[in-house]
């Protein structure tokens, strides 16, 4: 009977042991997990913190017993794996309730040992009241002080999706919050213009960020938080999130000699298999590659480390021969009522990559204009200005974002182009979608780019060159009031002609208005009088910056 032992049972551990047991039931499969919980829902801890999942029996999918009655495979809770012998296939492992050490051997070996939060080591990190978000306990702890009443402030260290998820569920329980992020915006993943739009969103709803700003240490009083200093100001907390990323935990891959890759993720093949033979790695633990590059990357998510559990699950029952070619780094939050979607590469990272590319930013609705309780989407799409391969896009707004999003994921993982997701046969009905869709209509406007028939400017480089462009508002006088580009001078559409002689042709031109329609009729006009002129991409609502 072969012997199949996996190191960690939450998401990939648990799917990859699961699997090999489905396919092999012969097989015996023994899972070891350092923690007292098993296949919990990690991603739903912020939502745990803020009372939305009220019960913690809600969090944890299954418990051992659970899991055993299901699957026929023993899993140990609280045993640590300390280290593995790849001559006598054994892995020495620490029961952390009795002290004592046991061995167990193997014929195959899964590491499935995640990651773990990254903690700066600055001074107060370990003061009562400063948490990482990555345990139910860490969620446990953090809910009680809540439930108690005993956090009034707190401080949110680091603005990526778990800072925001736990950033938004606090201010839900009437906890002022303060966001403090290193980088110039929230969500770094993201391209500036959408994340500054996320930003000022978050702000609206009343979380304090704070961008470009580094945490220097923690201050506490008795051994309890009281403070966060950062580089410009001190922040009273009576409770601090540390959330500033994660590390993949390779510690006891790394002893026996198990590669890591440039990410510092355990190196692993499509078949999930290490440089070692019988030793495989999935989950968050091991690296993947990029989809569109072709290089290595490191996603930590849930998605992605179930997939490479099942693969590994396959291959070692060999059932069949699997493989996972690689990801896009799809990936999604909501914060408050606004929604944000990522797939492949983003302007940034494309342009790193070594792309010449082209993007577009492009308002729309997730519904019919007309139908009850349409929303705003707007999204940004990368492709590559020679073959005109999708590259990537981000899709942020109030409305459904997951669709578009999940069908850019679907697009660029076959190889589309940008000619080919203009003429998807998506559904349509008023109720789900426009006539022409979110995703249709940023391709056309990509098109119309890529062939040089409209020329457009991205919000972050007129915000970059406002002083040295001739702007100009070209809406009605009702909506021009709602805010405009700093320096703009209001010239409505349809008086363009009549007006024409406040404008100087000498200039290069950027015309605005909320969506692009006004602007883009301007547009037609001011080309055939022979100015160089540009649509501002995604209008004044998609504008992150200051308006006057
Ligand atoms: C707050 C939060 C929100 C998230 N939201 C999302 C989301 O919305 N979407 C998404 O896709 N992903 C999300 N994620 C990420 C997702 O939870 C992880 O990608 C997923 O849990 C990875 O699963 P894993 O099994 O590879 O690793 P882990 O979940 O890290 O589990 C590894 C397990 O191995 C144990 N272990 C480590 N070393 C040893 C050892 N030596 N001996 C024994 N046991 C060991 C660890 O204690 C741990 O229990 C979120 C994560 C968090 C924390």
């Amino acid at each position: 009977m072969e012997k199949i032992l996996v190191i960690g049972a939450v998401a990939s551990g648990t799917k990859a042991a699961a699997k090999i047991k489905r396919e092999n039931p012969d097989a015996q499969v023994v899972v070891v997990t350092k923690d007292k919980h098993i296949s919990y829902a990690g991603c739903g801890l912020p939502y745990f913190i803020g009372g939305v999942i009220e019960e913690e029996k809600e969090l944890v999918v299954k418990t051992p017993e659970d899991f055993k009655e299901i699957t026929d495979i023993d899993v140990y809770i609280e045993h640590e794996a300390l280290e593995i012998d790849t001559e006598s296939k054994s892995v020495k492992v620490k029961d952390l309730k009795t002290e004592e050490e046991k061995v167990y051997t193997y014929d195959k070996l899964v590491i499935a040992t995640g990651a773990s939060p990254f903690v700066p080591p600055i001074e107060g990190k370990d003061l009562q009241g400063v948490y990482p978000v990555r345990t139910v306990s860490n969620a446990l702890e953090v809910r009680k002080l809540v439930d108690e009443g005993k956090v009034k402030k707190a401080v949110v260290v680091g603005g990526g999706f778990i800072g925001l998820e736990v950033a938004e569920n606090l201010h839900e329980r009437n906890i002022e919050v303060s966001l403090v992020e290193l980088i110039d915006h929230i969500l770094p993943p993201f391209d500036e213009e959408i994340a500054l739009y996320a930003q000022n969103y978050m702000k609206e709803e009343g979380v304090n960020i704070y961008t470009g700003e580094k945490v220097l240490s923690i201050k506490g009083q008795d051994g309890k938080v009281q403070k966060v200093i950062t580089d410009k100001r001190e922040i009273e907390a009576d409770l601090v999130i540390m959330s500033v990323g994660v590390r993949a935990n390779t510690q006891l891959a790394q002893q026996i000699g198990v590669e890591l890759g440039v990410t510092r993720a355990i190196k692993v093949n499509e078949y999930m298999e290490t440089n070692l033979q019988d030793v495989y790695a999935v989950g968050d633990c091991a690296e993947n590659v990029n989809l569109v590059t072709e290089q290595p990357a490191w996603y930590p998510m849930g998605s992605t480390a179930n997939k490479m559990g099942r693969i590994a699950g396959i291959n070692i029952s060999k059932s069949e021969k699997d493989h996972l070619k690689g990801v896009l780094g799809t990936t999604i939050v909501k914060l408050f009522n606004l929604n944000a979607a990522k797939t492949g590469l983003s302007e940034r990272d494309a342009k790193k990559a070594g792309f010449e590319i082209e993007t577009v930013l492009v308002p729309a609705n997730d519904k019919a204009h007309y139908y009850p309780g349409y929303r705003q989407i707007i999204t940004k799409l990368i492709a590559d200005k020679n073959t005109h391969k999708v590259l990537g896009a981000q899709v942020i707004g109030e409305g459904v974002v997951d669709k578009p999003i999940d069908i850019m994921a679907t697009a660029i993982t076959f190889g589309a182009k940008v000619e080919d997701l203009e003429k998807l046969d998506l559904a349509y009905a008023p109720p789900f979608s426009m006539a022409m869709s979110s995703t249709i209509l940023a391709a056309n406007v990509m098109r119309n780019k890529l062939t040089g028939r409209v020329h457009g400017i991205s919000p972050i480089e007129l915000n970059e060159r406002l002083n040295e462009l001739q702007i100009v508002d070209t809406r009605d006088g009702g909506s021009y009031i709602i805010g405009t580009i700093p320096g703009a001078i209001h010239i409505p559409s349809e008086e363009l002609i009549t007006r024409i002689d406040e404008l100087d042709k000498n200039k290069e031109t950027v015309l605005v208005c909320k969506v692009g329609k006004n602007a883009f009729l301007s547009y037609i006009k001011l080309r055939k009088l022979g100015f160089d002129v540009k649509i501002l991409e995604g209008g004044t609502c998609a504008y992150p910056y200051e308006k006057e």
